[in-house]
């Protein structure tokens, strides 16, 4: 895994808080063996997943989501610090001579997730800063995020979905304005 690709890896993070039961009304999107192994394929992550590893999953979004909800320097860089801990050794990559590094011989998906969000949150809170670690702006979200973006205004955990959201909200509550104004 390349260590300087943390915009990915903060992505995978974000992600994986986004699929809690707390962001969809208490269903789980994570719920079973093979919508795991679907979430890794998505995110390219290729270890092998075991049925332990679902609990283990569940715990490291509670563990990432609690990171992105306390977003202070010192508690973000131990926290993401003590996930990266699956990782062998630092190399560079062959063909680009980019930073990387291994995981551990035998690494399950956990170990893999896991190292995968310690990169991500480590990478922007040393490139980006605190302040892009926050909670989703659509009022009935409780979904959090990572924003890696340049100007770094993202508002919400599922631009496509929340943002969306918000949208037709303001457009119903302009049309229901509008009638009571000709009304
Ligand atoms: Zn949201």
């Amino acid at each position: 895994m390349a260590l300087d690709d943390y915009v990915w890896a903060a992505g995978v993070a974000t992600d994986l808080v986004n699929t809690a039961p707390e962001v969809w009304h208490g269903e789980d999107h994570l719920p079973d063996l093979g919508s795991l192994v679907a979430f890794a394929d998505l995110h390219s992550i290729p270890t092998p997943a075991h049925a332990s590893d679902l609990r283990a999953v569940h715990r490291l979004r509670a563990t990432v989501r609690d990171l992105i909800d306390h977003p202070g320097r010192a508690g973000l860089i131990t926290g993401a610090s003590a996930l990266t801990s699956p990782a062998g050794n630092v190399t560079l990559l062959p063909d680009s001579a980019r930073w990387a590094v291994s995981l551990r011989p035998a690494a399950t998906v956990t170990d893999a997730l896991s190292l995968t969000c310690g990169v991500g949150v480590l990478g922007a809170v040393q490139t980006l800063g605190v302040e892009r670690f926050r909670g989703c702006s659509a009022p009935t979200c409780q979904g959090a995020f990572i924003d890696t973006t340049r100007p770094g205004r993202r508002r919400y955990c599922m631009p496509g979905l929340c943002g969306n959201r918000v949208n037709v909200a303001n457009h119903r509550a302009r049309r229901s304005t509008l009638k009571h104004h000709n009304g």
